[in-house]
């Protein structure tokens, strides 16, 4: 695998000092080279904190993460900075992305002299075309450009140092419908014209058949079902999958159904099954002990439940 991150968990400080979040409680995963996944879960799930630990924008409490093999959980100071050129991320908000005093030219050469590359302007310009921006855009000021131009700079800016691995953060939340649909082409493109390794973060799983080919499913800082993009998506085995394709509008001309019940508090999961307030099928001893996720590790497809659907 090009990333591989071994039962990682991560915590915060609870609100004035009361009990402590738990973002990340035992999540492993890994992607191979030139493949492409999609993190999926609701708000507070710990999508974004696997992501960031990812990046190696923050560092497990505990759990082991290997890059190309090579263990890089505590990396020091050479090793981080070798491996901020091999993986970039692209961040939701494309506007606050950039220095609004830096027109578009000077902030995508500002990473390349810094690794001294021979020829800044004309990489500029390669990642531009690249993300099919004209090259007109390098003087002007990104708050000039529109929301869906600047999504594009976001990515061309996370290209520019030639990433091994590009993860991105809810890239379309931010813009309109038609222009979420060029963003993720684009992302898509990328990965098969380019062979980038992928990762991308989101709740919006009616983009998922387009842009990756494998899935995971995330619920209170585990994975709780993981696989081939088409068969999750098509024939899920865990109810929470279930529960968030069901709620996903106009499917066949349905209405929507709202999705059952709340997410519990991160600051206190609860025991067993942390799905279980919230499953038609629990059963107590989903309330007792813990699913794990089924199969082995490489196994292509896999859940955390005790009582799957058929799928
Ligand atoms: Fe539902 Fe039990 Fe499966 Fe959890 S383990 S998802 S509560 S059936």
């Amino acid at each position: 695998p090009l990333i591989e991150m071994r039962d990682i968990y991560k915590s915060f400080p609870g609100h004035r000092r009361g009990s402590p979040i738990q973002a990340l409680r035992g999540v492993s995963l890994s992607l191979q080279r030139g493949e492409t996944l999609a993190i999926i879960g609701e708000s507070g799930c710990g999508k974004t904190t696997l992501g960031h630990i990812m990046a190696r924008m923050s560092a497990p409490d505990r759990g082991q993460i290997l890059f190309d093999g090579i263990d890089v959980t505590r990396p020091r100071r050479r090793q981080r900075n070798a491996l901020r050129r091999k993986i970039q991320m692209v961040l939701q908000d494309s506007g606050a992305a950039f220095n609004p005093f830096w027109r578009v030219g000077s902030a995508l050469r500002a990473p390349l002299k810094i690794i001294r590359h021979a020829n800044p302007t004309q990489r500029a310009q390669e990642v531009l075309e690249a993300v099919g921006l004209p090259l007109s855009v390098m003087h002007q000021f990104p708050q000039e450009l529109s929301g869906g131009q600047r999504q594009r700079l976001n990515i061309a800016r996370a290209l520019t140092i030639a990433p091994e691995l590009l993860i991105a953060d809810e890239p379309t939340s931010a813009l309109d419908v038609s222009v979420q649909a060029r963003i993720i082409q684009l992302l898509a493109d990328l990965n098969t014209q380019h062979h980038l390794s992928m990762v991308v973060i989101t709740h919006n799983l009616a983009t998922v058949p387009y842009l990756t080919r494998t899935v995971a499913i995330m619920y209170l800082g585990r994975i709780v079902e993981w696989g081939a993009s088409d068969d999750v998506l098509y024939a899920p085995r865990h109810p929470y999958t279930r529960l968030l394709i069901d709620s996903l509008p106009g499917r066949r001309g349905r209405r929507a159904a709202p999705p059952m019940g709340e997410v519990p508090s991160p600051v206190h999961p609860p025991p067993g099954c942390a799905f279980h307030p919230r499953c038609v099928r629990a059963q107590s001893i989903c309330r007792e002990i813990m699913p794990e996720l089924s199969g082995a590790s490489l196994s292509p497809r896999r859940e955390a439940c005790h009582f799957p659907l058929d799928g």
